[in-house]
């Protein structure tokens, strides 16, 4: 599993990176999140997951 974040959508809530910080991280600077993994580990799966389907602007993307 791959993810995207669309950087024209995303708010910087941070809810992606409070439910799944070793995946999504707000930059400092823009305020928007980032991914920090090329490919998502099975184990955080559940939790990008979760991450997408919270995202308030439906910036989060999952790839297959
Ligand atoms: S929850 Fe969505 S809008 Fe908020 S920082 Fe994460 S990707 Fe951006």
């Amino acid at each position: 599993m791959r993810v995207t974040v669309d950087q024209s959508h995303c708010q910087g809530h941070a809810l992606c990176e409070g439910m799944a910080p070793d995946v999504f991280e707000t930059d400092d600077d823009d305020g928007r999140a980032r991914v920090l993994v090329d490919v998502i580990p099975p184990d955080r799966e559940s939790a990008v997951e979760l991450a997408a389907s919270s995202c308030p602007e439906r910036a989060i993307t999952i790839l297959a």
